[in-house]
């Protein structure tokens, strides 16, 4: 063993176990393990794979100072970035993304799929400064880029060869926004076409919107049948879906179990940019997932945007957005808190199609300690993260608060507190 992980709580509830580590993976768990490496007390803490972010927008976070919005609207938000993105460069792209990207791993994020905007007025600029960010940071993180058209495609010349350049290039997934394309459904179509000829997984955004007209969710489900690409095609938002019936959304809750497409809810975005045609009972526009799961849909729960004219707010704390969601959609049961973890870790690393996930002999030693007992507490009480590793090595600590009584005691009662 190269390093033992002394007294840890796991996701399903068993422990405390040691973990041992060796030659960058997990090597043994047990209730009991002889320390012939160096040991790093976990003190009862929960030991959970490193959290997955499988939709975050790289390129274009921190650029408030360069935009000023007043409506808060979806179009708003396109018609800014737009602006901004003339003026970007692979440098400022990296360099702003760094912000972004070094914040999610102190929070415990070790893998990520990260949008890139590709189209004629960005070029490859942002896809660049992106792939560059990836490389420099694979210690910590393991990126994926999925490149997409932001400003549409069929209505946006030169835009279709951009996103194939981005895929020869190592982009691994293709994305799509059909909302704000001339012919939604022809975006959807080529968007297929071009998966399959590449032989890439999609992740879309869909059904963005304030009333469940034009909804794309089923002709999606549709197409994926068809084209037997279930398990590889992903929906992010789907706010309109969160404005339906109950009937009616069971029945795309079935229709998205059986077609084998995942949901990735977006909780700050959604809050931000829905329901702004209403003056008072504004809906929530976020999508329940927990009848999506109970009917077999993988769903993830994710970032997409920090500190943009989509979400003007923003840490890249992946547990922060699990317990947005779950107070936003009144999650009360402890099962279906720790679900919310699940939600940005084994589910969400299920829709990345991740190999090689877990606390599990055999499995890389990707591993973060969150200082709560249990799955359920870690959402509820937003649980800090103490330290990360991948492949075995530490990439970050983050040690307790230290409070400083009046009569000079140095705080060491919350310091060591044990669960
Ligand atoms: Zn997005």
């Amino acid at each position: 063993m190269d390093l033992v992980v002394q007294g840890a709580r796991l996701p399903d509830g068993s422990g405390p176990v040691d973990v041992g580590i060796a030659a960058g993976r997990i090597a043994a768990i047990a209730a009991t393990l002889p320390v012939d490496a160096r040991a790093l007390p976990a003190d009862g803490c929960l030991l959970t794979p490193g959290l997955v972010e499988t939709h975050v927008h790289l390129d274009k976070t921190c650029i408030l100072d360069r935009c000023t919005a007043s409506e808060g609207s979806v179009a708003e938000a396109v018609r800014l970035t737009a602006a901004a993105k003339a003026s970007f460069t692979p440098e400022d792209v990296y360099a702003r993304g760094r912000r972004t990207l070094e914040r999610a791993i102190g929070w415990g994020t070790s893998r990520m799929r990260t949008h890139v905007e590709v189209d004629p007025g960005i070029g490859l600029r942002g896809f660049e400064g992106v792939q560059h960010l990836a490389r420099d940071y694979a210690w910590a993180m393991d990126v994926e880029l999925c490149v997409f058209p932001q400003e549409g495609l069929l209505n946006n010349p030169g835009t279709d060869e951009l996103l194939v350049e981005g895929l020869r290039r190592g982009a691994r997934v293709i994305g799509a926004v059909p909302y704000l394309d001339s012919d939604p459904r022809g975006q959807i179509d080529r968007i297929f076409a071009i998966a399959r000829e590449w032989d890439v997984d999609i992740d879309m955004h869909l059904d963005m919107g304030d009333t469940p007209d034009g909804m794309q969710v089923e002709y999606v489900c549709r197409k994926t049948e068809q084209y037997g690409w279930g398990g590889r095609v992903a929906v992010g938002h789907v706010t309109q879906m969160s404005l339906v019936r109950p009937i009616r959304f069971a029945a795309l809750a079935a229709t998205l179990a059986r077609a084998g497409v995942a949901v990735t809810v977006l909780p700050a975005t959604d809050l931000y940019l829905m329901g702004r045609t209403h003056d008072h009972a504004v809906p929530r526009g976020v999508v329940n997932a927990g009848t999506l799961r109970a009917a077999g849909v993988t769903c993830s729960i994710a970032t997409n945007n920090v500190m943009n004219p989509f979400t003007p707010y923003g840490d890249a704390n992946l547990l922060r957005m699990a317990n947005l969601y779950a107070n936003v959609c009144q999650v009360a049961r402890p099962d279906e808190l720790a679900g919310c973890l699940h939600m940005i870790t084994t589910d969400a690393a299920r829709l990345l199609r991740a190999p090689d996930y877990g606390v599990r002999v055999g499995m890389p030693a990707d591993l973060v300690l969150l200082d709560a007992p249990d799955a359920a507490s870690a959402v509820a009480e937003l649980a800090q993260p103490l330290w990360g590793m991948k492949a075995g090595r530490l990439t970050f600590t983050r040690p307790r608060p230290t409070l400083h009584p009046l009569d000079g005691r140095t705080g060491a009662g919350l310091r060591q507190q044990k669960w």
